[in-house]
């Protein structure tokens, strides 16, 4: 065909379920449109992966579209997992019920675009030779839609039939009577095998890396749902798209390693037993998270591929040990662990007998040559951005996808790209997609983008790009995101892994899909925070970073604000004591240490409490002298246990946590001589405690780093005992003038302004803060003070004072390290085994408190 002149508002590539509910979307809002798709039909992944045995793993009450509430009452699944025919079907008689049909362009393959600057519009050039600009551009592509070329010398040398599982014959294949080989043991794999060995006369299965899978249990859809969703569909659609998944599930609050393994299994079994892909990984709060929680529900895999498979040898070649559970896609599958016990059925493992070649009548392998009459390819996709990159796509000044994405996809919201403007991905990197349900991933894009598309219309902008800060800050959050999980560990090909060459990196949001919808609506309420709209007589542009806070700080967040919990600057004193007693006892405990002991030492006017942590190793061991925090008013050794089992675990020092006076009984200067006198009495008895006299440093948190900072000037100006360091943890150090975090952070952070005033309203009077003692950044001076490990948390009210405390030691020559903890709050690192965000920051204390003996 030959160069068009047509020019619309959007052209849409792929007519898949994105691409289909996106041209419905156009139509209503009046923009011109092409859609062009590659394939000869709707339906896209439904459309090409006609293996046998291909279904859907999200159970049909949740995999479908919520758009068009009469298709609920029109179309009837007939499965909880409905078949590919099936899905397929629905596709179909969407595209005929909204006359979509007449609307794409099929046989249609978009082989390139550029971005016009001057012009300010797209340029799409297709593979029937034509060429169509359009103001926006969107990829509605498909994330697992470019099967992975198999990677394998001699493939093209095979004469025998080739089948790869992305793209099966539409007429179907009979393996009545033939010797097959399937390769790859993915999804596609463990649901095609028992099909494939129903039929071959011999069947060998190639497994590089075994995955965990679970029977389908397929049936009718499942009763709950199906009950929740006639009661009230809308709260149940609600209920899925703010959910972790895009499914609607209670999440767990029982940590694996709560419980016994016994009591372990028998929840994961009731699990099991729904035969729902998600029930399993949401049994336990913490199996993303943490690699033994993750054992536990692993190991409970394995037990059932051991009751299922009688060869041992064969079992234990097909239980997943290399990599967790859900850090690969887990799988449904339908008698696929039981296919290994039939005769005509062998397994080979890759890794102890790797493919040397195929040739042209079969496989060489380790030591063996084999033949057969077909060879299925089940190895996977090129996902999530090989469709994209594919399409040779060339934004601002030269710059393609496929070059600026070398190290990994950039994008902001994993809908847009900087470069790129109009430029719009559905499901792209960066988004949830293939870690939710995509049907609520989907549509959400689709709503998202019509939105932004009429709003631009209206208010009259041409452009739309998001801005590189605003990329980079959601790059940065995507990693926050991905760190705190166990998911990285794994070659995964959410990680890239599968394709030579791709850069490792994360590629979906693991952040949730309710999290990252409302980051997505956050970014709109704000003006389109992040984002740059222009046009040839005005700008609009609040540049800015929409998520700054660590992802599993933002949870306990907004797990608290859900509670709905008095202010404790409303509480008396021995209120909040009770309540902060009573906060204590949730947490879990903290690592083992070699042994913890309760005693009394000598204060500055009475006995004081102490608690004692010893290493496992043996002694003698350095000591640090630790002051709990709670403002000086409330607070205990145990308040602080936690922190100080992981002090005392990984810097293998011996932690004496002292209970100090608190106010308002003791007021101002108790807590400061109380600290002094525990240190002079520590030192005095370090030998008989098991520690190093001339090894002694202090520590402390909140408050408590105020008197381990008071106590370090103090040891100076009394002539001792010398400390070798001092590690302050968010510490008190100004009471004497406001800064500016107090503002910036006084109000949604746990400790807030008006709390901090209240512990200082009980502790010292206006004229007491200005004493050094109250105050340690008042001293008159800060010379000779011993090297310091000083963290500060960036939504902290008392960041900017620890800050001025740091600057201020560094100008007076002492030796300071001082860590800015970005996105953790006065709290955050003090939340052992809660927050795997503040776990780095606890290692880096560990390690200056170890160097400050060495
Ligand atoms: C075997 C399998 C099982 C799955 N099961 C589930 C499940 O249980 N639950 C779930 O949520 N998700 C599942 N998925 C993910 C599935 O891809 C999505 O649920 C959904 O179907 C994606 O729809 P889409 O429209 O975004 O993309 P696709 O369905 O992939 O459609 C993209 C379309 O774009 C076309 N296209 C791509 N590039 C070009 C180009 N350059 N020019 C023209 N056309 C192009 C393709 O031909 C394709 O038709 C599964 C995927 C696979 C492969």
């Amino acid at each position: 065909m030959a160069q068009s002149d047509v020019d619309v508002d959007v052209v849409v590539v792929g007519a898949g379920f994105a691409g289909m509910y996106l041209l419905h979307e156009l139509r209503k809002t009046g923009f011109s449109h092409r859609v062009l798709e590659a394939g000869d039909d709707v339906g896209g992944t439904w459309y090409w992966n006609r293996y046998p045995g291909a279904r859907c793993d999200i159970a049909t009450t949740d995999y479908q579209y919520s758009w068009d509430p009469e298709l609920h009452e029109q179309w009837q699944w007939s499965e909880k997992h409905a078949a590919q025919p099936e899905i397929l079907r629905y596709a179909q008689f969407v595209a005929k019920k909204h006359d979509l049909y007449s609307g794409i362009e099929f046989n249609t393959r978009v082989d390139g675009a550029q971005w016009n600057e001057v012009a300010k519009r797209w340029s799409i050039h297709t593979s029937t030779g034509e060429t169509i600009t359009c103001q926006h551009y969107v990829m509605a592509t498909g994330c697992l839609s470019v099967p992975k070329e198999p990677d394998i010398a001699g493939t093209e040398k095979f004469t025998g039939n080739v089948y790869v599982t992305g793209r099966w014959p539409h007429e179907g294949v009979d393996f009545t009577g033939k010797r097959v080989a399937v390769i790859g043991t993915g999804s596609s794999g463990i649901q095609s095998i028992p099909h494939i060995a129903e039929q071959a006369k011999e069947l060998v299965i190639f497994q590089r890396t075994p995955n965990f899978s679970m029977p389908a249990f397929n049936g009718p859809a499942p009763q709950d749902r199906v009950e929740r969703l006639a009661a009230d569909r809308v709260a149940y659609q609600h209920e899925a798209r703010y959910s972790g998944t895009g499914v609607p599930l209670e999440d767990s609050t029982v940590s694996a390693l709560s419980v016994t393994q016994e009591e372990a299994f028998a929840m994961l079994e009731k699990a099991w037993q729904k035969g729902e892909l998600l029930s399993l990984g949401n049994t336990f709060m913490d199996s993303a998270i943490n690699r033994k929680a993750n054992d536990v529900v692993a190991e409970f895999m394995r037990m059932k591929v051991r009751s299922v498979v009688k060869d041992p040898e064969v079992a234990e070649l097909l239980s997943p040990y290399k990599h967790g559970y859900g850090t690969k896609r887990p799988c449904m599958d339908t008698g696929y662990f039981e296919t290994f016990n039939k005769s005509h059925v062998r397994l080979v493992d890759l890794n102890a007998s790797p493919i040397r070649s195929i040739t042209e009548t079969g496989i060489d392998f380790g030591k063996e040559s084999m033949e057969f009459d077909a060879i299925v390819y089940a190895t996977g996709f090129d996902a999530m951005t090989g469709a994209i990159v594919n399409a040779n796509i060339t934004g601002k000044n030269g710059v393609t996808l496929k070059n600026k994405w070398e190290h990994g996809p950039l994008t902001y919201l994993g809908l847009t790209s900087v470069g790129f403007p109009n430029l719009y991905m559905i499901t792209g990197p960066g988004s949830p997609s293939v870690l939710s349900n995509m049907m609520v991933s989907i549509e959400q894009h689709v709503d998202w983008i019509r939105d932004t598309l009429v709003y631009m219309r209206e208010q009259g902008f041409e452009t739309i790009e998001p801005t590189p800060l605003a990329e980079e800050g959601w790059r940065v959050h995507c990693t926050d995101c991905a760190d705190i999980t166990i998911f990285q560990e794994a070659n995964s090909w959410y990680m890239g892994a599968n394709v030579p060459g791709k850069p490792r990196v994360m590629f979906p949001y693991i952040g949730g899909v309710g999290r990252y919808r409302m980051a997505c609506e956050e970014v709109v309420n704000k003006g389109f925070l992040g984002f740059e709209l222009a046009s040839s007589t005005k700008k609009q542009c609040n540049d800015g970073l929409v998520r700054e806070v660590q992802p599993d700080v933002d949870m306990v967040l907004d797990f608290i604000s859900t509670l709905n919990l008095p202010a404790m600057e409303t509480m008396t004193p021995t209120e909040a004591r009770a309540f902060s007693e009573a906060s204590s006892a949730m947490r879990p405990s903290g690592p083992e240490v070699g042994e913890i002991s309760d005693g009394v030492l000598p204060g500055a006017d009475g006995e004081l409490q102490y608690r004692l942590y010893r290493p496992a190793t043996p002694g003698p061991h350095p000591i640090a002298v630790y002051f709990h925090g709670g403002g000086w008013v409330f607070g205990s050794h145990t308040s602080d246990d936690p922190l100080c089992r992981d002090l005392c675990a990984q810097s293998n020092t011996l932690i004496v946590s002292v209970n100090y006076r608190h106010a308002p009984e003791a007021p101002f200067p108790a807590a400061a001589e109380d600290g002094f006198a525990a240190l002079k009495w520590v030192h005095a008895n370090a030998g008989a405690l098991g520690g190093i006299a001339d090894h002694i440093a202090v520590a402390g948190w909140s408050a408590g780093g105020n008197v381990a900072a008071v106590t370090a000037q103090m040891s100076r100006d009394n002539g001792g005992p010398q400390i070798s360091g001092q590690l302050l943890l968010c510490p008190v150090t100004d009471g004497s003038q406001q800064h500016a975090s107090h503002k910036e952070n006084g109000e949604r952070f746990i400790l807030t302004k008006s709390l901090m005033e209240w512990f200082w309203n009980h502790y010292a009077t206006p004229e007491q803060r200005k004493s050094p003692q109250a105050s340690p950044l008042l001293a008159a001076s800060l010379a000779g003070l011993p090297p310091t490990m000083l963290v500060t948390c960036q939504f902290d009210p008392l960041r900017d004072e620890g800050n001025a405390y740091a600057r201020a030691l560094m100008q007076a020559g002492v030796k300071v390290e001082h860590v800015e903890a970005r996105g953790h709050i006065h709290t955050s690192i003090t939340m052992v085994d809660m927050l795997p965000s503040g776990a780095p920051h606890r290692r880096e204390m560990a390690r200056a408190l170890r160097g400050f003996f060495s």
